[in-house]
């Protein structure tokens, strides 16, 4: 197995690491409870879609 020659440096290690970045899932307003919901997902707290309660409670 390949094994590194050199310990990765700190500087190194920082300058790949801010490529990574903390994404966090689109989460936008519910329009129907103004809750914060995943987006073209249903409302987990009051069950609408697109303007319209589709699971009950
Ligand atoms: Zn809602």
């Amino acid at each position: 197995m390949a094994v590194p020659k050199r310990r990765t440096s700190k500087t190194a290690k920082r300058k790949r690491r801010t490529h990574f970045k903390i994404s966090v899932p689109g989460m936008v307003e519910c329009s129907s409870c103004g809750e914060m919901k995943l987006s073209h997902r249903v409302c987990p707290s009051c069950g609408a879609y697109n303007g319209k309660e589709v699971v009950s409670k």
